[in-house]
């Protein structure tokens, strides 16, 4: 039986402007004590009011999705994917960290005008009702026995990568480049001591480069010495029609495990450069193409 997925209804508890880039919007309900949080990477979906109509026609249920669809666009609420930056089962309380950027989309034009008291709703996984029902599969780090991890992502990856950087076993090993657009938008994060964690600002560079420019160092040090040496068919993906989604089926055994997330298209040639170029297995590597730039989510 597949994990339960349903909207839950919350309302704004705080606003915290974090650095010029990053807003932590800290959700609150009573439908909380029912959400099912899995940690690391997880992901959930935010619905947006619509102005005037707020959430009138968003159905609920378990085929809220197909009931969804079938609505007319005008009052077809806009869902978008973040991150559970944080969970307080206690106090029912859920972080989402917000990357700002300006008032092109709804969830980044919906955050910069959120006040406490808003309502919102979030579409996650309910605890399971019975141990029939499949763990959920919305979290993807999956590194297995690997001894040694590589985290890269751009700035809506951050939340993602400190979620994972704080429930890391100490005694992980590895390399993290997050690349964010400015100095100031450098996160507090802790880490195990074995991992080296680098905040690498854009300050006005071609989104990705610099990111790209670490991991391709990276890939010519660590992850040569791990390369299967095949040579590998790999699927073009059009990411301006197709999500970019690549993930290893399940953990194994294997020496490195990569998480790389961030534009598509830089995500993407990331995936070229490590399978094809350096050789990377890609049950070794999980490629997620977070947003296209130019590209609504949906
Ligand atoms: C699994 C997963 C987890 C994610 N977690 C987070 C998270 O925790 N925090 C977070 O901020 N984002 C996160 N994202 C990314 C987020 O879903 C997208 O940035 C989303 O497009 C934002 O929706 P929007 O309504 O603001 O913009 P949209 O309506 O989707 O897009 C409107 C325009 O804005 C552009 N755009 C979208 N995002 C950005 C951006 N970050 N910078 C510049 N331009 C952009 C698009 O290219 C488009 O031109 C995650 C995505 C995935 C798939």
């Amino acid at each position: 039986m597949a994990a339960r997925y349903r909207v839950f209804s919350v309302r704004v508890a705080a606003v915290t402007s974090l650095t010029p880039s990053f807003v932590r919007v800290t959700l609150t309900g009573d439908a909380l004590a029912e959400f099912s949080a899995v940690g690391l990477d997880q992901r959930i979906k935010i619905v947006l009011p619509i102005p005037g109509h707020g959430f009138t026609d968003l159905p609920d249920g378990e085929d809220w999705y197909g009931a969804w669809r079938a609505l007319p666009d005008a009052v077809r609420n806009p869902l978008r994917t973040y991150t559970v930056r944080s969970f307080r089962p206690d106090a029912r309380e859920l972080d989402i960290d917000f990357v700002a950027h300006g008032d092109t989309g709804p969830a980044s034009r919906w955050v910069s005008e959120c006040r406490v008291g808003d309502e919102l709703r979030i579409v996650g996984p309910a605890v399971p009702s019975s141990p029939a029902e499949l763990p959920t599969g919305a979290a993807e780090f999956d590194p297995g026995a690997a001894n040694r991890i590589l985290l890269a992502g751009d700035e809506t990856a951050a939340p993602a990568i400190c979620a994972i950087l704080e429930a890391l076993d100490v005694a992980t090993v590895g390399h993290v480049f997050i690349e964010v657009p400015t100095d100031a938008d450098r996160l507090p994060v802790s880490a195990p001591a074995g991992v080296e964690v680098r905040w690498i600002a854009r300050n006005g560079a071609t989104h990705g480069v610099r990111m790209t420019d670490q991991v391709h160092a990276w890939a010519s040090t660590v992850a040569a010495g791990s390369a299967c040496g095949d040579t590998v068919e790999l699927a073009d993906v059009d990411v301006d029609e197709q999500v970019l989604w690549d993930i290893p089926a399940a953990a194994e055994s294997r020496p490195v495990y990569a998480w790389i997330a961030g534009e598509a298209g830089c995500v993407k040639e990331l995936r070229r450069h490590l399978v094809r170029g350096v050789g990377l297995d890609r049950k070794q590597v999980a490629f997620m193409g977070y947003w296209r730039h130019g590209k609504a989510e949906n």
